[in-house]
């Protein structure tokens, strides 16, 4: 028998010794084998971003790096760790971050092996405090390339390949019965050894493909709120917390900016069909993790639907509106301009045609290369570029059959004089979404919240 769960925990749920401690004791209280991967402390990503970026601009970068390291000593003394667990990193970040100063450039290869100290720090403190006091019987840090995982080398957005899942189940196999591996997530290594991340959030992704590798019977993700919820809590106060809903509504949710989940996270649980079970470190009590009591949001592929089940944002994207007369009958004609983003590597998200002109937004790109794509299409069509734009989306399995809801949203939107853009009901079945300028957006969000989830 091997490892049955894995639970992943975000940045905030390590950020400080209590914390660590409450962790500690779910592990603990998890009666199934755990595979536990966890996140860089909360705000030390950004922290070493910010370190790098004083260093690349010629500012005094070493108050920053100190402050990073005195955070992690501080945690130390407070678990009562070895003081020096951690100073091989210290040594190697301090390094990073002197070559970065004397260059005045990050590449995109030095940004990840500096970023991947979070991370390479975190496992140990939490791996520490577990085998303290015997927590659980064993339990080690682990590079989550020391358990198999390979990506494509691709810097800053890399991929797990998906020809390693075998080589860690191997791996796992091979560890004591009962030992609990505490894994980096966000970080990989390419088959030539080069350390790359999984684009920002990435840990919940690794948490997914050490699950599928694994074959669990559930990938958890604890975080700072109890669940997956109805709508964004940074914009709309207290939305309620959804009991369980379906991997394709989880997925398009995150796709679309509910930061709870990777946008990934989903891909690899739904194609072995495991259960992925969001909940809130802070919100469940050990001893009902224990005696099975622990719910937040359950997502499976199946569930009762709902017409529409929850609300997302994505804010700062910028949208695209093409016009041509010749478009009209002429084939081809979409197909040229979805060449020439491809060639730039700009990719779209809401996209609404008609017969002479196309809409489309993005976030994410280079904008130099953006620009170059316009300059290649305005040789044979008119271009209007936005900037500052909000996608809302509303996500539900059964929002197809319900044939008053769009006339229900964009009257509520239009009594509230929020304008509208590129309107798309999605390919998928399961959303609507549409672009507004950035400063209606949470006000969209909040009002369409309220329309549907609050009782009258
Ligand atoms: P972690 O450090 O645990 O990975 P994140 O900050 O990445 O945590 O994700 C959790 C945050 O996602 C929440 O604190 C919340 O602000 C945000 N969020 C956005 N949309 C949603 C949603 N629909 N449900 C729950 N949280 C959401
Ligand atoms: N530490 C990484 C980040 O801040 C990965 C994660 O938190 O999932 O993006
Ligand atoms: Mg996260």
């Amino acid at each position: 028998m091997g490892p049955e769960v894995v639970m992943k925990f975000g940045g905030t749920s390590v950020g400080t010794a209590e914390a660590m401690r409450q962790v500690a004791s779910l592990v603990a209280s998890e009666p199934r084998w755990p595979v536990v991967v966890v996140s860089a402390l909360g705000g030390v990503t950004n922290k070493l971003l910010d370190t790098a970026r004083r260093a690349v601009q010629g500012e005094d970068w070493e108050p920053a790096l100190h402050e990073i390291i005195g955070r992690h000593h501080t945690m130390i003394a407070d678990l009562e760790l070895e003081p020096n667990m951690l100073q091989d990193l210290e040594e190697e970040m301090e390094r990073w971050l002197r070559g970065v100063a004397l260059l005045r450039e990050m590449s995109p290869r030095v940004k990840d092996a500096l970023l991947s100290l979070g991370e390479r720090m975190s496992v140990r403190l939490l791996a520490g405090v577990l085998t303290q006091q015997g927590v659980v019987a064993k339990a080690r840090p682990w590079a989550s390339w020391e358990l198999g995982l390979e990506t494509d080398g691709r810097h800053n957005k890399a991929d797990v390949l998906s020809s390693c899942l075998e080589q860690i189940q191997n791996k796992i196999s091979q560890l004591s019965p009962g030992e609990v591996p505490v894994i980096t997530g966000f970080i990989g290594r390419s088959i030539d050894g080069e350390i790359t991340t999984l684009g920002r959030g990435g840990s919940d992704f690794s948490a997914a493909v050490f699950g599928a590798a694994i074959g669990v019977q559930e990938i958890q993700i604890w975080t700072d709120v109890p669940g997956f919820l109805r709508a964004d809590p940074r914009v709309v106060e207290d939305p309620a917390l959804i009991p369980a809903m379906e991997f394709d509504e989880a997925a398009e949710l995150a796709y679309f900016g509910a930061k709870v989940l990777h946008p990934r996270t989903l891909e690899p649980a739904r194609k072995r069909n495991i259960p992925v079970r969001v909940m809130g470190t802070f919100h469940v009590k050990p001893d009902e993790l224990a005696s099975g009591k622990a719910n937040g949001t359950l997502i499976t592929n199946s569930g009762t639907p709902e017409n529409v089940r929850a609300l997302a944002i994505r804010e700062n994207v910028d949208t695209l509106h093409i016009h041509s007369l010749r478009m009209l009958e002429a084939p081809g004609f979409l197909a040229r301009i979805f060449n020439i983003l491809a060639n730039f590597q700009i990719s779209v998200d809401v996209l609404a045609t008609s017969e002479v002109s196309v809409s489309m937004t993005f976030d994410n790109y280079e904008r130099p290369l953006l620009e170059k794509a316009i300059k290649e299409i305005e040789q044979f069509a008119k271009v209007n570029f936005h900037p500052d734009r909000s996608i809302i989306c509303l996500v539900g399995s059964k929002l197809r059959n319900d044939t008053t809801l769009i006339g229900r949203v964009f009257s509520l939107l239009g009594q509230n004089e929020i304008p509208l853009e590129v309107i798309s009901q999605g390919a998928s079945q399961i959303n609507l979404s549409f672009v507004t300028e950035a400063k209606f957006g949470r006000l969209a969000m909040k009002v369409l919240h309220d329309e549907f989830f609050i009782a009258e």
